[in-house]
């Protein structure tokens, strides 16, 4: 495949927009494909607020399990490259809809979690947020006695205004758009290739499959993040050979 290699320095504002694809490699399947959670488990048990108030033990196991899975992967050599080009370049987002936390593992300083994160939890009933590493234990209730849930954005559930508004903000400046792993069928997350083409960014899909989004793109690489990424960006990691 005939890969163009982009030069950073043209751009003044890098945005990478991430879904599971982008973490597909680290050994963390996607949802919808095959052997994807939503093969083996239904959301509506385990996966949305009804599904909390319902049987909320049913639901936190299922959380301590994904999050058991994503401590034993690494980020990939996709999400290393894209913290590097951070280290050379003054303006480099990632808007991610992943949950996993491994661009920040990777070393991405400014990461906007569209659909929160796995390792913050959440107290329903007062606001209360909590910080969660890998390894670590943590309560599964809050000091006021509430079940603490995920801060994550499930089923249902309205994304966070102000992470909309960071969002937006990283897409008013962008003069780069790069997609990496992304189905573009979960909204509002899926608008966001159009929004970036209306503000005039140059836009590429990194995804092995076509998308939903494909046609938005000015030029979409069908191959995975960690084939494409390291020649697109060759100043980061070096010439690498075909
Ligand atoms: P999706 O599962 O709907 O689609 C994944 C896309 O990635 C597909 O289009 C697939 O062709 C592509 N893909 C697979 N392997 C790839 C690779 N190696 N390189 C590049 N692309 C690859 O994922 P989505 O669009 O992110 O939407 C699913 C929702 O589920 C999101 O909200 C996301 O938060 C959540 N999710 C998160 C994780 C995670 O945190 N790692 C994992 C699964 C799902």
């Amino acid at each position: 495949m005939d890969i163009v290699p982009l030069q950073p320095a043209d751009y003044q504002s890098i945005v990478f927009f991430t879904g599971a694809g982008m973490s597909a490699e680290s050994g963390i399947p996607t949802y919808r494909g095959k052997g994807g959670i939503w093969t083996k488990y239904h959301w509506e048990q385990v996966a949305c607020e009804e599904a909390f108030r319902r049987d909320p033990e049913k639901v936190l196991t299922f959380h301590r399990e994904r999050r058991l899975e994503v401590a034993a992967c690494r980020p990939n050599s996709g999400h290393r490259i894209i913290a590097a080009l951070e280290q050379q370049h003054p303006r480099v987002t990632v808007v991610t809809q992943n949950i996993d936390g491994l661009h920040g593992l990777a070393g991405s300083g400014r990461v906007i979690e569209l659909h929160g994160s796995l390792w913050r939890l959440r107290c329903p009933r007062d606001g209360q947020r909590l910080e969660i590493k890998p390894g670590n234990d943590y309560p599964d209730r809050c000091e006021c006695g509430a079940w603490l849930r995920p801060d994550i954005v499930w089923f249902g559930d309205n994304l966070d205004q102000d992470v909309i508004n960071l969002a937006m903000e990283s897409l008013a400046e962008c003069d780069l758009f790069v997609s990496v792993g992304t189905s573009g069928t979960v909204w509002p997350a899926a608008g966001l290739p159009q929004i970036a083409r209306r503000n005039g960014a140059y836009s590429l899909e990194i995804n092995p499959e076509a998308s939903e989004n494909s046609r938005l793109y000015d030029q979409a690489y069908r191959a995975p993040a960690t084939q494409v990424l390291p020649r697109l960006f060759p100043s980061v990691t070096g010439p690498v050979r075909a």
